[in-house]
């Protein structure tokens, strides 16, 4: 069984006042306009933390049209690119300043471990702003030398209003993912982020008007997706919704701009990614890579490891080997530094990890370690392997998002590339080897958005990242996010008397 770590009184001067809980609409806190509010609650004992405003339909009007004044009237849009980034930065500024208590904040709203949030999730979310802060400046079109007659030249401009809808994994890094690109882009915002974890976004709204960010360009409205999310998604003045969150959402959002005003969509998605270890890998390494690929943030994550490809020749030293790291991974409190895996974030993600572990159990497959939850209070789960499993079982096909790997055996390259591809994701994969051919072959044969060689979650503010297949479409991160929101306008003059 996997080490505990201790309770959660010794850390109770690490936990922050919540003091932002209502809707953020045009620079100003408010109610909700039903007066609805939610719970929002401490995975670590299951207790309320505090109240939210609900955001309905009615408050995402009042956001779109804060947000719309701002864009047709207001001076975000206008300003210089230079400008918008001198104030993106103050906001990155204040969210340094503000560190600790941000990652306390997703580890009390979430059970994300306080390292984490504070040595990468906070400062990549400050890291997202100065990236696209030193690129606003550098939104450049294009001459055309057209014809004798005819020259002309491209603008890019914003796309306009834009939705931002976020999953709740990493509140923190997604919000500006998406908002950092926006702003820098000269677009006015509504974000929504999950109800599971409201708070942060909060803040980040405060900070937002402190660093100069003027009223009505970024909006948050916390909520519940059918309500609230559909209202961004279904909406008729919202240009563009940027999506992160589950492939069954992604198509409702796809649906629902196709039947309103046909807006723009960009997806990034659910995931089953594979990780291939090769028998030439150095298998300690490739053991440690494997538990980092599917418990790291305790298997919430998109692009998860969580099917794991061990070639024969050393497949049972392997196993052997990763069963007894599993057995010492550390499982308790978040704000625990010896800790390695807090509590997953609520009830229902909970017991549906616990779900697939029964099913798993059900069809067949064999628990190499863990497969149950913690007996303590909190939403604490074992890290489980399963052995003896295939690809069309539930375990294996569906995406879990938690500390849950399907550990399975092959025998050549052939063999591993068409299991690897054997799913409908495709958003990562992992390849361990020191075959430098093996590795350009297999990269090239997987359908993934990111290969990762001998290493994993090897991510970058300036490294495009999303899905093939039906882990979405439309990148984030990297240049290529910037001109999602923007859009191209081709403006065309005649030469008279030209004879060029
Ligand atoms: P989710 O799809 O349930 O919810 C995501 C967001 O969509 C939330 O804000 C939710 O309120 C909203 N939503 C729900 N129903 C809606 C509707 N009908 N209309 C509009 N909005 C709606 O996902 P989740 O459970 O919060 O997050 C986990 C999922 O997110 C996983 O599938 C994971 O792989 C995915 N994810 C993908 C990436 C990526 O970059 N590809 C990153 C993180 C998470």
């Amino acid at each position: 069984m996997a080490k505990h770590g201790n309770g959660n009184s010794e850390y109770l001067e690490k936990i922050p006042d919540v003091k932002f809980t209502k809707l953020f609409i045009n620079g100003e806190f408010v109610d909700s306009i039903s007066g609805k509010t939610f719970e929002t609650v401490d995975p670590r004992t299951g207790e309320v933390i505090t109240l939210v405003a609900e955001g309905d339909k009615e408050d995402v009007d009042l956001a779109v049209k804060a947000a719309r004044k701002a864009f047709d009237h207001g001076t975000w849009p206008r300003m210089s690119g230079f400008e918008r980034g001198r104030i993106m930065n103050k906001f990155a500024d204040l969210i340094e300043q503000n560190l600790e208590q941000l990652a306390a904040l997703d580890t009390i709203d979430g059970g994300k471990l306080f390292s984490l949030g504070k040595e990468v999730d906070i400062p990549s979310a400050s890291s997202m702003l100065r990236y696209y802060a030193g690129a606003a400046d550098k939104i450049h079109g294009e001459t055309l030398k057209m014809s004798m007659e005819l020259q002309g030249y491209t603008l890019l401009e914003p796309v306009g209003v834009v939705g931002l809808i976020i999953p709740w994994n990493f509140p923190s890094l997604l919000f500006f993912i998406k908002a950092a690109p926006a702003l820098a882009a000269g677009c006015t915002m509504v974000i929504k982020p999950a109800e599971q974890r409201p708070v942060s976004a909060l803040f980040y709204a405060h900070l937002a008007k402190q660093a100069g960010i003027p009223d009505g360009v970024l909006n948050v409205i916390n909520g519940f997706g059918p309500t609230a999310g559909a209202a961004i998604s279904s909406h008729m003045d919202i240009d563009k919704v940027s999506f992160t969150g589950s492939t069954e959402v992604g198509r409702l959002i796809m649906q629902a701009a196709a039947t309103s005003n046909l807006k723009q969509v960009s997806l990034e998605l659910g995931g089953k990614s594979p990780l291939i270890v090769f028998d030439d890998a150095d298998v300690n390494k490739a053991v440690e890579l494997a538990l980092l690929a599917v418990l790291y943030n305790k298997g919430e994550i998109c692009c998860a490891g969580s099917r794991v490809y061990v070639q024969e020749g050393i497949y049972e030293e392997f196993e052997k080997k990763i069963a007894e790291k599993a057995k010492s991974w550390v499982v308790g409190d978040p704000f625990d530094p010896h800790v390695q895996q807090g509590p997953q974030v609520d009830k229902e993600q909970f017991e549906k990890i616990l779900y697939y572990i029964e099913q798993g159990k059900k069809e067949g497959g064999t628990i190499l370690t863990g497969g149950k939850a913690l007996d303590k209070k909190g939403y604490y789960i074992e890290p489980t392997i399963f052995t003896d499993v295939k690809e069309e079982m539930t375990v294996v096909s569906d995406e879990i998002f938690g500390p849950v790997m399907s550990l399975m055996k092959f025998k050549t390259v052939e063999e591993a590339i068409e299991r690897a591809n054997n799913t409908k994701y495709g958003l990562a994969a992992g390849i361990v080897t020191e075959d430098l051919n093996i590795a350009n072959r297999v990269s090239r044969s997987i359908r993934a958005g990111t290969i990762w060689i001998n290493c994993y979650f090897a991510l970058d503010r300036g490294c495009p990242f999303g899905g093939y297949k039906m882990s979405g479409f439309g990148k984030d991160k990297g240049m290529q996010a910037l001109y999602k929101f923007l859009q191209v306008k081709a403006v065309v003059t005649p030469i008279y008397n030209s004879p060029w």
